[in-house]
């Protein structure tokens, strides 16, 4: 079969690589429909995840058709659509079943599909533990509406969930990349008093005005003061972080009121100072990442109810064979691109 293969630093390359097989009975098989491309597969590529595994097939981001499952996997059949989460998950180790499956105890516990074993730009992926990684997607949900359930949605899904949003307040997004915009639906299921969007391309400040007009826009350099202005006690009273620069990690406390919550979406390059003399007195708290995937039941039940909605975020499409081209556009962010999808053909 074909799989985008993580070959050395800085070079992915579509190569012909055995359909994989079942290794344990809680393991499913599944044909994939549909992927897409998130930005922490560009993070391999540049050689920034060093557990990223070289030879290995990339991709966390699909949905498909579940082909064959082990023994042990009770929850999906063959033939059944399902979504892939992007975290391999137990389910019952103290982390999962507290819900914070991000810290799995699993050796593969965590961000493993594409990184550390075989992912799912290809034709065939093994699910481990399939019956958390894998939910069914209603028959009135297409699959262009389920792509991005398991990764970036889940993300936004999580990030607003331990926000602690109330109707009282004013919320602010920094970046309105694919998991900003996945944030900012999440944050509006919980039905703020407002939402302000800060991003500084022109391309996506469209793309938010266009489909989201009750959402308040504005960019880096006047978004201290557009918060000021726009909310009821001098700043936000929550904010999440989705930029994952220097300057939005500081824009985000500085745009909090005292005893906000700051919640850390973004993954960043660097370290980042927490600058606590300048902060004393405001009391924040803040939440930090990675996502707990473990929502995509109700995520996918949102979406049938007609409540979520990623479709316009899935800009381009290509089939598997041009994958190279498809990285190319996302990579370098060309034509308007926000999310694309790799058919299987
Ligand atoms: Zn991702
Ligand atoms: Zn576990």
């Amino acid at each position: 079969m074909l799989a985008y293969t993580y070959i050395q630093q800085g070079k992915f390359e579509l190569t012909e690589k055995p359909k994989p097989v079942l290794q344990d009975g809680r393991d499913a098989i599944v044909r994939v429909t549909l992927g897409s491309i998130c930005t922490s597969d560009l993070h391999i590529k540049h050689g920034s995840v060093p557990r990223a595994k070289v030879g290995i097939t990339v991709g966390h981001e699909m949905v498909g058709v579940v082909e064959q499952v082990g023994a042990d996997a009770r929850k999906v059949k063959p033939g059944d659509r399902v979504t892939v989460n992007v975290e391999t998950f137990c389910g019952e180790c103290f982390f999962c079943r507290h819900g914070y499956v991000n810290n799995c105890t699993d050796p593969n516990g965590g961000w493993a599909l594409g990184c550390r074993i075989d992912g799912g730009q290809a034709e065939y992926v093994r699910v481990p533990y399939a019956d958390q990684g894998l939910d069914r997607i209603p028959d009135t949900v297409s699959d262009e509406q389920a792509l991005l359930v398991g990764d970036v949605l889940a993300t936004g899904f999580w990030a607003a969930r331990i926000s602690e949003i109330t109707p009282d307040d004013t919320v602010l997004i920094i970046g309105a990349g694919p998991t900003g915009i996945c944030t900012l639906l999440c944050t509006m299921l919980h039905r703020p008093r407002r939402i302000i969007v800060c991003e500084r391309s022109e391309e996506r400040i469209g793309f938010i005005h266009r489909h989201y007009p009750e959402v308040l826009v504005t960019t880096p350099d006047a978004c201290r003061d557009f918060v000021a202005e726009h909310s009821d006690h001098g700043g936000a009273d929550v904010v999440m972080e989705v930029a994952g620069s220097d300057d939005s990690f500081a824009l985000a406390w500085q745009c909090a009121r005292p005893n906000a919550v700051v919640t850390i979406v973004a993954l960043y390059d660097r370290p980042q100072v927490l600058p606590l003399p300048d902060m004393y007195g405001k009391n924040l708290t803040f939440k930090t990442g990675g996502v707990d995937g473990c929502d995509c039941a109700e995520i996918l039940r949102l979406i049938e109810a007609g409540r979520i909605d990623t479709t316009p975020l899935i800009t381009h499409r290509y089939p598997l064979a041009e994958i190279a081209e498809a990285y190319r556009i996302f990579e370098n962010k060309l034509d308007g691109v926000i999310k694309v999808a790799v058919t299987a053909r």
